[in-house]
């Protein structure tokens, strides 16, 4: 199944040359689903890494690429611009905190944090504080995979202990513990308060993902964390930045998760569903008082001018797949999913090696007591016909917002029997 060249040249996310887990060859994907080159079907239950919200190989998003590629593929942004990059950013204007005004397209996810964290950093120099540089956030987590972005994910699940003190040491406090959906306890906000206190002089920005720590946990915290951050910001001079790379576009049940706390931050990163996971684009939205004081810096502009910056072909692509979204009954949509995702995963609880079981929109978590041995899991999913890729503790789904019941209703089925089968497990609890 694995394809040789492919195992013995090519690099995997996170996986070892000399011993790298098996790949599974695709040949098409269409909707939800993913075909496989041995013509075996896989119902997708991880819109590729949470980007492909509208699923594969959607005729109106091809459509919209075909029709870009008789124009132009690509065009450099550096004193030339293009329809697509100002329609996008109209509506994504539409969509975003009305504080937020100013529009920097950038490559990936990783990079939109970049130039978050790029922009704080000018912002307080232009103010005349260049010591404000250093950043603070929450444990758990995550935020990229580039140098800076690589700085502020969890110490613990991230990768500081291999980088060492060639990454900028930044000040973290422990992650929210209120539930999403649970009590407030009011301790939870008291480290953030103290350590803003502390070094608030040489702090340029919070950086946090808002309601849903994504790839550091998959935790849902409770929206009076970040109403009382956005304070501690306002009291303490430091600007709130989110990072809404993976909570964007629908998938917490909200447009963007800021909407769960009504708090807004002053930079925003968005990425991921951006262009329904057709192609990298990222986008990082700034206030106009924030872009103004930028430009009144001593360099004058904002520092940073990609290669592929709004990438016309992506662009295309991204306004399209927004327009789809907003155009459509999309909340009852994600409605209809977390009905679903609760329905079916909630009884998993009981199960002595299941932790915890969450659903917040189209994100359904089963945290497992131990970690997963992702190897043979993710063989047991392919073999059942499922589209699963666990880490950690964490088996999760987001689905494609184009599932249907039957097709989710088949993801869990299968995702349930392989949980329940797993080793040293009593079946029979949930008999
Ligand atoms: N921030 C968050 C919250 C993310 O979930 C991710 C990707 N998992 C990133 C940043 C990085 O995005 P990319 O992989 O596109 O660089």
């Amino acid at each position: 199944m694995t394809d040789l060249f492919d195992l013995e040249h090519i690099w995997h996310p996170y996986t070892s040359m000399l011993n790298p887990l098996p790949t599974f060859k695709v040949k098409r994907a269409y909707g939800a689903t993913i075909e496989l080159e041995d013509g075996r079907t896989l119902v997708d239950g991880m819109s590729s890494w949470w980007c492909a919200i509208h699923g594969y190989n959607h005729p109106e998003l091809n459509q919209a690429v075909s029709d870009q590629l008789q124009n132009m593929a690509h065009i450099m942004f550096g004193g030339l611009t293009h329809e697509p990059a100002i329609e996008l950013g109209k509506l994504l204007l539409k969509i975003t905190p009305p504080g937020l005004d100013k529009i920097f397209y950038a490559d990936s996810g990783s990079v939109a944090v970049e130039v978050a964290l790029k922009m704080a950093v000018q912002y307080w120099a232009a103010l005349n504080k260049p010591e404000k540089t250093n950043f603070i956030t929450t444990r758990s987590g995550y935020h990229g995979d580039t140098w800076n972005a690589m700085s502020v994910c969890d110490p613990v699940t991230g990768m500081h202990q291999i980088f060492g003190t060639s990454l900028p040491n930044r000040i973290f406090v422990s992650a929210p513990q209120s539930r999403f959906d649970g009590e407030w306890n009011p301790q939870d906000i008291q480290q953030l308060k103290q350590q803003i206190e502390q070094h608030h002089h040489s702090i340029a920005a919070l950086i946090i993902e808002p309601i849903v720590q994504g790839a550091g946990g998959m935790r849902f915290y409770h929206p009076e964390y970040l109403r009382q951050a956005k304070a501690l910001c306002e009291q303490y001079n430091l600007l709130l930045i989110f990072d809404e790379i993976a909570t964007g576009f629908g998938r917490t049940g909200k447009m963007f998760a800021w909407e769960h706390a009504q708090v807004e931050p002053d930079i925003m990163c968005m990425g991921k569903g951006l262009t329904g996971g057709y192609m990298t684009l990222s986008a990082t939205l700034t206030s106009k008082q924030v872009a103004e004081t930028i430009s009144r810096g001593e360099a004058g502009v904002f520092m940073h001018g990609p290669t592929f910056m709004a990438n016309p072909l992506a662009c295309a692509v991204a306004l399209r797949s927004t327009q789809l979204l907003v155009e459509q009954d999309w909340q009852a949509n994600i409605q209809r999913i977390e009905k679903i995702l609760v329905e079916q995963l909630t009884d998993l609880a009981q199960l002595d090696h299941v932790a915890d079981v969450r659903v917040l929109g189209a994100i359904g978590v089963v945290e497992l007591t131990s970690n997963v041995d992702m190897k043979t899991l993710q063989q047991q999913f392919v073999q059942r016909g499922i589209w699963v890729r666990p880490f950690g503790k964490l088996v999760y789904v987001m689905p494609p917002y184009v599932i249907t019941d039957d097709e989710l209703n088949y993801l869990l089925m299968h995702l349930i029997e392989v949980v329940k089968e797993m080793p040293g497990v009593n079946a029979n609890v949930l008999a």
